[in-house]
């Protein structure tokens, strides 16, 4: 790695990105990573400090999708304004992993919310139950994003028994860390400070009032997000007069809180469901209808399984849950495309 690029070591930049960089064969660019976007306007980190980028044209129009732009969290390859104006971006550097949503219409398809994750914080409140159906859809979404999940089972100062807390959620998360912590305290932080090494780039995802913005604040050790109850007075909140949605850490590694990820749609983790419910897939195999749902369907493999205790009713029922989501999800999607094609079809006269 060249000694030049020090200054973007804490931001993640690796051999991998040099070479990306330099596969760009384009003299002249350098390279950068985006902390916030807003209106087509890139704010980037680079060696010279942050400057203000827009898209390069060759950009645009050679962007086949959405997908194809950059987002907070992505590396580029850009070109500085020598006279002190807005520099041009003219490559996105390869995806270690992407969050992303489906937009509105059929040809704006998925855009990227959220970009470079390596490790995604599922957060959950421990004044309430534990939500076993939830924690499962939550895995979904940050397993199809590409990071490593850690589940967080935040407000332990507000459970009598935050073990048995853990052993509850251990039944629907299976493998993935679990830790339960206290934004309000500081317990248990010590394990969500091991998951920044340099350049590491953490995000949180999960129910609204789980306590998100409070441990961002923790974690990086000032209050910059607005919580609860400041941000319900104040709809704009300090949150978004920091204009800064990718958050270096001065203690090593980095936060990424951008309003995509909090709005970021569950249904959105269509392709893996399969994956999540390996267990249902393979009895699938056995059920008489090739296209069986697994609900009434004659010769169902899956009910039959349930029935027979080999199969835990309540997966089954939190599988049927999330299928009829998405099915509803589909149409809805279905429909706004059939929408926006009569709208466009519409001849001008
Ligand atoms: P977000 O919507 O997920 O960002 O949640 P916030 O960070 O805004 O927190 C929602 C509410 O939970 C606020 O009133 C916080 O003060 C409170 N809260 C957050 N963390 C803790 C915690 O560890 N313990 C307790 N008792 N309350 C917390
Ligand atoms: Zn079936």
């Amino acid at each position: 790695m060249s000694l030049a690029r020090s200054g973007l070591w804490p931001y993640g930049w690796s051999a991998d990105l040099e070479r990306a960089l330099e596969a760009t064969a384009t003299p002249g660019l350098v390279p950068g990573r985006v902390v916030l976007e807003h209106n087509h306007v890139y704010r980037i980190v680079t060696e010279q400090g942050e400057l203000l980028a827009e898209l390069a044209g060759r950009l645009k129009h050679r962007a086949a999708a959405r997908r194809d732009l950059p987002a907070v969290g992505d590396w580029v390859a850009l070109r500085p304004d020598p006279r002190g104006g807005r520099a041009l971006v003219q490559h996105v550097l390869p995806r270690r992993s992407r969050f992303s949503r489906q937009a509105a219409g059929r040809e704006t398809g998925e855009q990227i919310v959220a970009a470079n994750i390596d490790v995604v914080f599922l957060v959950f409140g421990l004044d309430k139950p534990v939500n076993r159906r939830s924690i499962e859809r939550y895995l979904l979404v940050a397993r199809r994003g590409g990071a490593d999940p850690i589940v967080v089972l935040n407000k332990a100062d507000a459970c009598a028994d935050p073990d048995a807390a853990v052993a509850e959620a251990r039944l629907a998360a299976g493998d993935p860390p679990i830790h339960a912590v206290s934004a309000r305290t500081g317990q248990g932080f010590e394990a969500l400070e091991a998951c920044f090494g340099e350049g590491r780039t953490v995000a949180l995802l999960g129910p609204s009032g789980a306590g998100k913005s409070s441990i961002v604040n923790r974690l990086i050790g000032r209050n910059l997000l607005a919580t609860g109850e400041v941000r319900d007075r104040d709809r704009r909140g300090r949150h978004t007069s920091v204009h800064r949605q990718l958050l270096l850490r001065q203690q090593g590694g980095l936060v990424i809180d951008t309003p995509g990820m909090r709005e970021l749609q569950l249904w959105d983790a269509d392709d893996d469901v399969d994956e999540s419910f390996a267990d249902i897939a393979g009895l699938a195999g056995g059920c008489r209808f090739r296209d069986c749902r697994h609900e009434t369907e004659p010769g169902c493999a899956v009910k039959a399984a349930v029935e027979q205790g080999r199969l835990d009713a309540g997966r089954h029922g939190s599988f049927l849950k999330l299928q009829a989501e998405q099915q509803a999800a589909e149409a809805r999607r279905e429909e706004r495309a059939l929408l926006e094609s009569r709208r466009k079809g519409r001849p001008q006269r």
